[in-house]
Formats: structure tokens, sequence, C-alpha cells
């Protein structure tokens, strides 16, 4: 420990006694603790003093095992609810399984941060989400769900997990703003992009458990049941015949919603192509991509005068067998991992739980915004990187210099605000690529945008 850490160790508490995020209802360990007991070693950072909570071996040993890359297929291998005891035990197990290294992962990434950084209230107060999270989760560390009143009671905790984490990105995206003198830009973005894609997962991961518990839950008890889940479309969390285009018209009326009250115009849109496509995926993804998409369209759409232009939406559902629809080009280019998918598919007759009408959907989004200007062009996909001002709206809000825009979106209305955050591309490109998808951003200067959205549903799954 050196001078400077020390001296920051004093910034820290300061920060902590004035900070009116730190102490919500729940004890958290760490930072929050190192404050409510400062000791002569309070300043070494390396050792969060919660030894009956977390002890650093904990972290260490389960930060060292590999994450589990997630697949939709595991979120349905339990089965479609409701599940039977033993479905939803063999579910918790396997959701006990991957959370603690997950976690763990996490509060390592958060103490490879620059000090400084991670002396921020806003940042501590994520790190202290994370080791209060996995220290509920510890007393599960060596034992297995087998009865229901364990299963109950490790769903309270993934409730607990889920909401804990809930509303955290407008708080993780301030710190970082205002940490932006000690911290390169391209290292906040590599950090936000690893620590939000994971977040998706840890957070699908909780929730589709959750789910499956509740829905198993109301069919034993009839009474007390709000769906029914027999015939239902639902696993858990994915809709198995997700409609792309009931998604984007809900989104776009909420969307035109915000435009007319921050522009009084209301932008329209047409769906074209193949509207009534479904394929199996996760609706609240799905949501916030077009949520972001539109905005970034219809905001384009209005200041560029060109309100009365409908923006177009275009939906085409992959081909079921993609040899006969190929163009010739792609079969050039995916002949041979086209032909070795189609062998292991015919050696392993897919068992179907459910039927898959679609493997892939693409969404072309194209608004006629003037396009993207090649200055702004190769800014699009940073965190924190937005050209919307409102400035004008908050005059209040001056202090500091560089990125107050972000600043006062997040102070904003947050979710319901046109844009200003600078996340929306960032963050719904990496809930596209979360199972295998992507966004591309074709620019016409002068004249529009279109925005390609591909997703990879649910596939047949193997063996
Ligand atoms: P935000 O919308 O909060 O600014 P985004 O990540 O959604 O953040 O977008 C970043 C920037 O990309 C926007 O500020 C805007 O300059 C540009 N942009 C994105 N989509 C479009 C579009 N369809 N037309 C014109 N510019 C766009
Ligand atoms: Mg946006």
């Amino acid at each position: 420990p050196n001078a400077a850490m020390i001296r920051w160790s004093k910034q820290l508490r300061s920060c902590i006694d004035t900070s009116p995020f730190l102490y919500p209802s729940r004890a958290f360990s760490g930072i929050a603790s190192l404050a409510r007991h400062p000791s002569p070693a309070a300043h070494k950072w390396s050792h969060p003093p919660s030894p009956t909570v977390i002890s650093d071996d904990d972290v260490a040993s389960l930060a060292s095992k590999p994450l589990h890359v997630l697949s939709l297929a595991d979120l349905v291998k339990h089965g479609r609810p409701p599940l039977s005891a033993q479905a939803l035990f063999s579910s918790a197990n396997f959701t006990l399984s991957l959370l603690p290294i997950r976690l763990a992962h996490r509060i390592q990434a958060l103490r490879n941060l620059p000090f400084i950084v991670v002396s921020n209230p806003n940042i501590s107060k994520i790190y202290n989400n994370y080791l209060h999270s996995l220290s509920t989760l510890l007393p599960y560390k060596s034992k297995t769900i087998s009865n229901l009143e364990d299963e109950i009671r490790f769903t309270e905790v993934l409730a607990d997990l889920v909401e804990t984490h809930a509303h955290t990105i407008p708080t993780l995206a301030r710190g970082f703003l205002e940490c932006r003198k000690y911290i390169n830009p391209a290292e906040v973005t590599r950090f936000l992009d690893e620590h939000l894609r994971a977040r998706i997962g840890t957070r699908l991961i909780a929730e589709q458990h959750i789910d499956l518990h509740n829905s198993s839950q109301s069919h034993q008890h009839p009474d007390s049941g709000t769906q029914a889940t027999d015939d239902s479309s639902y696993i858990g969390v994915i809709d198995t015949a997700l409609q792309p285009a009931q998604i984007i018209n809900s989104c776009g009326n909420f969307v035109s919603e915000i435009c007319e009250l921050k522009y009084g115009v209301r932008p329209t849109w047409i769906i074209d192509g193949e509207p009534s496509t479904t394929f199996a995926y996760v609706p609240v993804h799905l949501e916030y991509i077009i949520t972001e998409l539109l905005k970034n369209a219809f905001r384009a759409t209005v200041e560029s005068g060109k309100s009365h232009e409908p923006v177009i939406i275009t939906i085409a559902a992959e081909p079921e067998n993609p040899r006969e629809g190929l163009s010739q080009l792609d079969k050039d280019r995916k002949l041979d991992g086209g032909l070795s998918r189609t062998r292991e598919v015919e050696e392993n007759p897919p068992i179907k739980p459910f039927d898959d009408p679609a493997p892939g959907v693409t969404i072309r989004i194209r608004d006629r915004g003037g396009g993207i200007s090649p200055e702004v062009l190769p800014n699009i996909w940073s965190y924190s990187f937005t050209t919307f001002s409102d400035a004008d709206e908050l005059p209040g809000q001056t202090h500091g210099s560089g990125n107050m825009d972000a600043l006062n979106a997040i102070s904003g209305a947050g979710g319901s605000s046109i844009a200003g955050l600078g996340y929306g591309l960032p963050l719904g490109r990496a809930y596209a690529e979360y199972f295998g998808g992507g966004i591309a951003v074709q620019s016409l200067y002068g004249w529009g945008c279109d925005v390609y959205l591909r997703l990879k549903g649910l596939g047949k799954p193997k063996g």
C-alpha cells in the first residue's frame, strides 16, 4: 500500500459518508462496511473486510472457474412448465452451478479497474451489489437442492438478486462518466461491454428459474395461479412463438408516444416482408433492441424534418431449408458449414420438445432521417457516445464538463427519453449477439439509415 492509495482511501471514505446511495436497507459487505467499521487495515482495498460473508478465497476460486457459455437450449432443457418437482430441482441446481461463478467473475473484473474508479460511489455501489448477491448464494455452495422448501428459499434469493441489479445501468453509466478523467474510453468500453454482456446472461439465468418456479407453482395450486401454463407458448422467459411484428407494433406505439411528448409529432411505421413470422426468443431482449432502434430511427426522422416519411420495417424469416433458400453467393461462401450442419442433423434426429418454425429472423429498419455523418459514424458503438443534446431543457445542470448530455439523460426520464445515454446501439448489439445474432448499421448519408437486426432463434436441440 503506497501513500497514494491511502490518500485515495481517505477520499473514498469521504465519498461514502456523503453518498446518498450507499446505505440501502440491506446490510452490504465490502466498501460500505469498511466505512462503518474503519480499521487500520481499511485502506487495503484488495481485502474487502467481510470475512464472515465472503472470503477472498471464495471469490478467487470461483472466479478461476470457466464461464459457461449460455445458450437458449440451456434455458429450455428442463422442459415445458409446469415442471415436476424433480425437473424444478434440476433447474435450481443448474442455476446454482452457474451463478456464483458468474458473480465472482464480475467482482474480479470490478476489482481490476483502477482503484480510483472503483472508489467512485456509483461504481462501488455496483461492486457492493455483486458482493451482496454472491453472499446470498454462498450458503448453497456445497448444497444440492432436493426438497421444495430449499427450492422456494433459493427462488427467493434469486428474486432478490434480480431486484438488486434491476436498475443499475444508469448508476454504472453515471459512475463511468464521473471517472472519465481517470480511465481511457477504450478501457471503459471494454469493461462495460464485458460487464453488460455478462449481466444479460446472469439476469436471464436467474429469471428463467424464477419463471419456471412460478409457472409450475400456479399449476400445482390452480386457485392461486394467474396464468394458464399448459397451452402457453412460454418456457420461462422464452416465447417459443414470438412474433416480432407484435413487438415492433407495441414498441412503435411506445416510442412514438415519447416523440409526441418531446417533439409534438408522432412518426409512423410500416411493417412489410413476413409479418406473420414467429420464432423462439426472449421477448424482453427483442423489446429492448427494437425500442432502441426505433428511438434512433424516429429521432432522426423527426429532427431531419421528415416526420411524414414512415419508417419501413421489413421482417424476413430465414428459409427452413438453408440449401434451398441460399443465393448462389451464399452457397459458395457457406457450402461447407451448411453441409456439415445438415449431416449432423441427419445423423442425430432431433428430439422436438416443441415446433421450431423458424431458426432465425432478420429485421431491417429503414428510416429517411438523413443518415449518419462520416465524423459521427466511427463512434456510434461506443458506450456514452451520443449526438443528442437536451441542454436547453435542463439549464440547471451545467456543472463539470464533457458529456453532460449523457448525465442529463441519466438524471432525466431514463428509459423513456428519446436519446442521450449513448447506450442504445452498443447495448442493443450486446443483446443481439448474446444468442448469435447481430446488428449492422448502413448509413446512406444525406438520405437515411438501414439497420439490420439479425437474431438466431432457438435451434433444434441436438441429441
Ligand atoms: P443515443 O441514441 O442515446 O444517442 P445510440 O447508441 O442509440 O445513443 O446512438 C448513438 C448515435 O448514433 C446517436 O446519437 C446518433 O447520432 C447516431 N444514430 C443512431 N441511429 C441513427 C439513425 N437511424 N439515424 C441517424 N443517426 C443515428
Ligand atoms: Mg439511441
